[in-house]
């Protein structure tokens, strides 16, 4: 069985502890033992990330910007490869794995390019013979704490900006999927990165995150995950004065009005609630629909949904892989059971199912006849279940869409431009989509919410900067 190190100061380097890493899929199939560092493994990753600031910084911006970029130009060479060993480790179909990978590789690319666009301000003083500047610096050695659910799109949308802007990096990827990020480890290794420049520390939240978030020595922390994680990570980062910026979770609301092409709609719904397993926190797990359209939804919907076909991942015909790992099933059918009890008419699915090989297999799963105030449309499920909350009109759809604790992405199908554009302005959340899935975003544009779902500047495209940069001002004695 293959044994996979971390990366420590441009070494590949063994711990004493390693974990299994298990296609879900297929229990059978394990794809490595992982290291899992321990406290003082992880302080050595800090250190080299700290030694090598000063060279990195004065590398230059050609050297950094060239280097990413042929990062980049590798993960997408490689991404049928990279898709499939998502696919295998996450439990993603190929098809959305290989999609992951190409959109890492183009990430990459993005930033190669920003590196050269840094960019500061002159201004003028309001006081006569002076000059002001405003530079932007790297914030120092950045930590970044990764979620099982985008294996290699989440480390990239980090790691790339954080490299770009002149930062040294240490990251912990998910314990659950350590492989895509040991991949990018390679590439980055291979594109000639200077020693302790960037560093791969597999292991434990709880061992390796908290040394992250505690250690003086990292200066800036970005995680996605749950919220729970996230509100612990920031009373840490709180006290130990660091820059912190947090991804969280979602409970996205999709509405349905009765003027919606219903073909749209249903296709919006299901892309949006099942795809990828229903993993994603921008899934759409309420559907708000308006009382004309409601019967010839939910039939639809319900025809759509019982025939989805679940199975491996890897499987060409499979549509909907499997659950992460048995945690999230139990978790995912807890809810389904709780819904249930609540009075949620449960119309499609519901079951835990086998299938060739031992998996997380779950149907997809749809209730009707629900409220809003129920705990299954209040809680972030992070799987194939959403429910239908029926409404009487727009006015109504829009008041339960913002009824919830967070606020990542909100959806509406309508033909309507005005009911469009009133939504994009008052729905409260981060994304809006109109006749799109809530789940299913540009690499080159802002990416987060408000409520409990985001904290912190924004993430991807050129809104990175916010997090990866400090500024500082200068003045300066013209005369
Ligand atoms: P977790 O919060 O459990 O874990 C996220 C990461 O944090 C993992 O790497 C985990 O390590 C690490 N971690 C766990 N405990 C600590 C700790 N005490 N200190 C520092 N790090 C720690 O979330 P999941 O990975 O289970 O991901 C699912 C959740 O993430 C969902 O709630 C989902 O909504 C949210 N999410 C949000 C996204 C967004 O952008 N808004 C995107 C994707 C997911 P370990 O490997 O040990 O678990």
């Amino acid at each position: 069985m293959t044994n996979f190190d971390n990366y420590i100061n441009g070494e590949w380097v063994g711990s004493g502890k390693r974990t299994p890493n298990i296609n879900p899929s297929n229990v059978a199939d394990v794809i490595g033992h992982f290291a899992s560092a321990t406290s003082e493994e992880t302080e050595v990753a800090i250190q080299a990330a700290k030694a090598a600031l000063p060279a990195w910084q004065s590398l230059g911006i050609q050297a950094r910007s060239d280097m990413l970029r042929k990062a980049g130009e590798l993960i997408l060479e490689r991404s049928a490869e990279l898709g499939k060993l998502l696919a295998r480790e996450e439990g993603k179909t190929l098809p959305e794995g290989i999609g992951e990978a190409g959109r890492a590789g183009h990430i990459f690319l993005f930033f190669a390019a920003e590196v050269l666009r840094v960019g500061g301000d002159i201004l003028p003083s309001v006081r006569p013979g002076l000059d002001a500047m405003v530079e932007r610096e790297p914030v120092g050695v950045v930590g970044l704490i990764t979620p099982w659910n985008f294996p290699i799109a989440i480390p990239a949308w980090k790691v790339a900006p954080a490299l770009a802007y002149g930062n040294t990096v240490v990251l912990k990827p998910a314990e659950l999927v350590p492989g895509c990020a040991h991949a990018i480890a390679g590439i980055l290794d291979e594109v000639g990165l200077p020693k302790g420049v960037f560093n791969l520390v597999c292991g434990k939240g709880s061992v390796v995150g908290e040394h992250f978030v505690n250690s003086q020595d990292v200066h800036a922390i970005s995680f996605t995950g749950s919220v729970n994680t996230g509100r612990n990570i920031a009373a840490k980062c709180a006290a130990t004065m660091k820059k912190f910026q947090l991804e969280m979770g979602g409970k996205n609301p999709l509405v349905i009005l009765d003027d919606a092409d219903l073909d749209i709609a249903v296709d919006c719904a299901v892309q949006g609630a099942f795809y990828s397993t229903g993993q994603r926190c921008t899934a759409s797990s309420r559907l708000i629909v308006t009382e004309g359209i409601y019967d010839a939804f939910l039939n639809r919907m319900i025809e759509a949904t019982s025939g989805l076909k679940v199975g491996d991942a890897l499987d060409s015909e499979t549509q909907i892989g499997p659950v992460v790992d048995q945690r999230q099933l139990d978790q995912d059918l807890r809810y389904i059971n709780i819904a249930q009890e609540e009075g949620a008419k449960l119309v499609a699915g519901g079951k835990q199912i086998s299938g060739e090989t031992e998996g997380f297999y779950l149907e997809p799963t749809l209730f009707a006849e629900t409220k809003n105030s129920m705990v299954i449309n209040q809680e972030e499920v992070f799987g194939p279940v959403a429910t239908i909350i029926k409404v009487k009109d727009y006015t109504e759809a829009l008041a339960v869409a913002n009824d919830t604790d967070f606020g990542l992405s909100s959806g509406i199908c309508t033909s309507s431009l005005k009911y469009a554009s009133d939504f994009r302005k008052n729905a409260k959340a981060g994304m809006v989509m109109v006749n799109l899935p809530t789940a299913g975003v540009d690499y080159h544009v802002p990416f987060g919410g408000t409520k409990g779902s985001s904290y912190g500047p924004r993430e991807q495209g050129t809104y990175a900067r916010e997090f990866y940069t400090t500024v500082k001002t200068s003045y300066i004695r013209s005369s």
